[in-house]
């Protein structure tokens, strides 16, 4: 073994030891600091209880995970239930999708007949990829995602039979009432590195954190009932959503680097509604509720969506739909929205 391979793998082993010192300590301040959605009622809605509304419904699932419902179609984004703990990360301990937690999470959207056409995934790390194989073979739901993101689902044991698709910015898909676009995207860094982003030395399924490696990240574009609505799980100002004004922007806030380039992305993106993303304590279960991340920044999300004249910013408590209004230009927006049948 050559000096400047051993050279290397001290120094991976380094950062892994710095990342996990750094994960232990952000779940440590966590305790102290954590403070729920009862300190913002003003922002947070919901379709009153057994309401059914007309429209395109949306159901927050935790960390970056989406549920969108029209006319009895569904459409899954990040879906994680499992929630793996903080101590299990930091020390890289075996990780796996736990089944009662997600089957608990699809109790919960279980309401009223659909099917799940699509489950789209941003990017390969566990808090977005780790139940995906598990949810597909439940919901028979087909996987948009990265080619490495659909190799590691592949990897999974029981993966035969699931239906992937593994697309790259610029690929568009048209699937019940969705028109997905696929964008490109950047990952935050934490601790000055995108997290996991080294293809995975384990041969098999994926076994710890750190097998879940990040891939290309995307954001989407998802097009239905005439309205629009971009979602991405956090970014850097390298990269910004593209100049298309929108009904509703999900945007991760999750680390300083996406609340970096969040006044340029609502700049381009003009959304009618701001909704931060991921920025929950990914590390406690669902039950716990939901309660502010360590590294997250509430406050100054609220001053930059303050700036947007147009704009308002609402948050959605977990599992409490809320039915996203149409937008005063309604009906003219739908026919300038027809689909293009040349374009699929
Ligand atoms: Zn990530």
């Amino acid at each position: 073994m050559s000096r400047s391979f051993l050279f290397h793998i001290r120094h991976i082993r380094v950062i892994r030891r710095r990342m996990r010192c750094f994960i232990l300590l952000l779940g440590l301040t966590a305790q102290a600091l954590g403070s729920g959605l009862a300190s913002y009622p003003q922002f947070v809605v919901a379709d009153p209880p057994g309401a059914t509304r007309e429209g395109v419904r949306v159901t927050y699932l935790g960390t970056n995970g989406y549920q969108f419902e029209f006319n009895g179609h569904a459409l899954l984004v990040d879906p994680y239930f499992s929630r793996v703990d903080l101590w299990s990360v930091a020390l890289g301990s075996h990780i796996q999708p736990n089944a009662s937690r997600i089957s608990d999470g699809l109790n919960h959207l279980a309401s009223g007949k659909r099917r799940t056409d699509a489950i789209l995934v941003t990017h390969g790390h566990f808090d977005h990829l780790l139940d995906v194989a598990a949810l597909m073979a439940k919901t028979k739901a087909r996987l948009i995602a990265s080619a490495s993101s659909v190799g590691l689902v592949r990897q999974m044991p029981d993966a035969n039979g699931l239906v992937t698709d593994a697309v790259k910015p610029g690929d568009v898909r048209r699937i019940g009432p969705w028109t997905i676009h696929v964008l490109p995207a950047t990952h935050d860094r934490l601790f000055g590195k995108v997290p996991y982003n080294q293809p995975s030395s384990q041969a098999g399924s994926p076994q710890r954190a750190a097998d879940w490696t990040c891939g290309e990240p995307f954001a989407f574009l998802i097009e239905v009932n005439g309205q629009r609505i971009y979602i991405d799980s956090g970014g850097t100002p390298a990269q910004l959503p593209p100049n298309e004004h929108v009904d509703l922007a999900i945007l991760g806030v999750a680390l300083p680097d996406s609340r970096a380039r969040l006044h340029a992305a609502l700049e381009r993106l003009q959304p009618r509604y701001i909704l931060p993303s991921h920025q929950d304590d990914f590390f406690r279960p669902l039950s716990a509720g939901f309660q502010f991340a360590p590294l997250s920044d509430f406050p100054f999300v609220q001053l930059e969506s303050a700036q947007q004249k147009h704009s308002r910013l609402i948050l959605l408590d977990y599992f409490r739909p809320w039915t996203l209004p149409k937008a005063a230009n309604h009906e003219k927006r739908l026919n300038q929205q027809a689909p293009n049948p040349r374009d699929s």
